[in-house]
């Protein structure tokens, strides 16, 4: 995973950088402002952006005319990943 900037994330969605900006202001793309012109976008919000998909970050959306409620229950995910691939036996 890597962070993008506005231009190269226009690159790879095959727009303009303007439409990007709009997007990252709006809110529909995710990204971290840096300066006035200038984003940090995560890879996987592009890809998810570009694609019309969720990225994983979606819920924390203000909706319009209410407030968001409040509470932050952020639940530690069960340790059942494998460490490392698996090793081929032949
Ligand atoms: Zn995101």
């Amino acid at each position: 995973m890597g962070e993008l900037t506005m231009r190269t994330a226009a690159r790879l969605a095959r727009t303009h950088l303007l439409v990007v900006y709009r997007a990252l202001r709006t809110g529909r793309l995710h990204g971290e402002r840096l300066t006035e012109h200038e984003w940090s976008i995560r890879e996987e919000c592009l890809r998810a952006w570009i694609g019309r998909q969720p990225c994983g970050h979606d819920g924390a959306v203000p909706a319009a005319g209410g407030a968001a409620p409040a509470g932050n229950d952020a639940l530690p995910a069960p340790d059942g990943s494998p460490a490392g691939p698996a090793p081929a036996s032949g």
